[in-house]
């Protein structure tokens, strides 16, 4: 199927209108009109190919919201006309331990990106949700809740689960302590999500500006990190630190305000290495962990708790011909806090 989207056709060039065809709806696949696609950093470190694996033309976008067009004839959960939602990936191997635990995003043969990746026919590159439309395999589709609003509602398919998919791995709940570095698209979504837990939440933000904001947000505390000793008043207070930050940052200051046995989450994805020191590990048994996205039944219980919660992203609404000017926004942190492409426009 003919399909109209944006794309990059190398690191350093800026997107523009692209055309490409989709497979059409086979057995298992339903096709989807794309209402909606937020604009994560992950699609700015790939187009640039800041990560090192970026093949041309290249289609970002991995927060779908859409409506069903059409479904093959082995799909019966999802109908004609439902929201549905599609994340950051679009397959996987299905025989791994990984994905025989609910874990697809951890596949041991490598899951199917939405973007950047080969589909199982091994030859056909993924194209992603700067798109008007998308055929998906039905195990990867989400259904997202009909009374969350649809735009605010995309970047939960990235944004969203990634931040509670590890608050919920290290159990925040009422009464935990929790401290959010970097207030974007991922940070926001954070403190939302371990507010609606009952935690108690900081933000640790170089930025003054969004301190009104993160109280906002749901935020118990803001702390300004741009000055120096920021962090030393806050040694051992937190059971958690979710850190989002994108570029290269230190994190052996945030380590020290973890309690005994803490842990520090890293979400952030910077191409650079972090350095980290022995001595902010071991004076307090903290640790340090990462987090990929999250799986397929997990992403559905976080809408399902969205939804519950009313829930939704702070957006910015743009379209496809201000896709570049809401990189270099998105780059210098001048948007509360996530841009949304409308789909309808391509
Ligand atoms: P974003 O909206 O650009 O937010 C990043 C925030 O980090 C900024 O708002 C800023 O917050 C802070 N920051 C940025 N540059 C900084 C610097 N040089 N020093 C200190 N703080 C800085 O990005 P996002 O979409 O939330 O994504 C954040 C990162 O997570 C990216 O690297 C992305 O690729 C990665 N990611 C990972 C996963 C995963 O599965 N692990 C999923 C999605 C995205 P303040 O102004 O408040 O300080
Ligand atoms: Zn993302
Ligand atoms: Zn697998």
């Amino acid at each position: 199927m003919q399909t109209k989207g944006y794309a990059t056709q190398s690191a350093t060039s800026p997107l523009g209108p692209f055309e490409f065809e989709r497979r059409s709806a086979g057995d298992r696949d339903v096709q989807i009109a794309i209402e909606f696609c937020g604009v994560c950093h992950s699609d700015i470190h790939f187009a640039r190919n800041e990560w090192g694996m970026t093949t041309y033309p290249f289609v970002p976008g991995h927060e779908i919201i859409g409506r069903v067009v059409k479904t093959g004839k082995d799909v019966r959960k999802f109908k004609t006309g439902q929201r549905v939602g599609v994340g950051c990936f679009v397959n996987s191997c299905r025989t791994c331990g990984s994905c025989k635990s609910d874990n697809e995003n951890y596949c041991e043969t490598g899951f199917t990106m939405t973007y950047g990746s080969l589909d199982l026919d091994g030859k056909t590159p993924t194209y992603g949700g700067y798109s008007n439309q998308i055929v998906v395999d039905k195990h990867f589709v989400l259904d997202v809740p009909e009374k969350l609003d649809p735009a605010g509602a995309a970047p939960l398919l990235c944004a969203g689960i990634t931040t509670y998919s590890p608050l919920r791995h290290i159990g925040v709940t009422k009464g935990s302590r929790i401290a959010v570095m970097g207030l974007g698209g991922l940070g926001h979504m954070a403190v939302k999500l371990a507010a609606s837990f009952g935690a108690e939440v900081t933000v640790l933000s170089r930025s003054a500006d969004k301190q009104a904001d993160a109280k906002k947000l749901g935020a118990h505390e803001f702390i300004l990190t741009n000055t120096d000793g920021a962090l030393n008043k806050l040694a051992n207070r937190y059971d958690a630190i979710v850190d989002t930050i994108s570029a290269k940052h230190d994190i052996n200051g945030p380590l020290n305000c973890l309690k005994r046995d803490g842990t520090l989450v890293l979400l952030g994805a910077p191409p650079e290495t972090l350095d980290l020191s022995a001595f902010a590990l071991i004076f307090g048994r903290r640790k340090v962990m990462g987090s990929l996205v999250g799986g397929i039944r997990e992403t559905q219980e976080m809408l399902d708790h969205c939804g519950a919660h009313g829930i939704t992203s702070d957006i910015e609404m743009t379209t496809p011909d201000r896709i570049n000017e809401a990189f270099e926004r998105t780059l210098k942190g001048d948007v509360k806090y996530r841009f949304v492409i409308d789909c309808s426009k391509f």
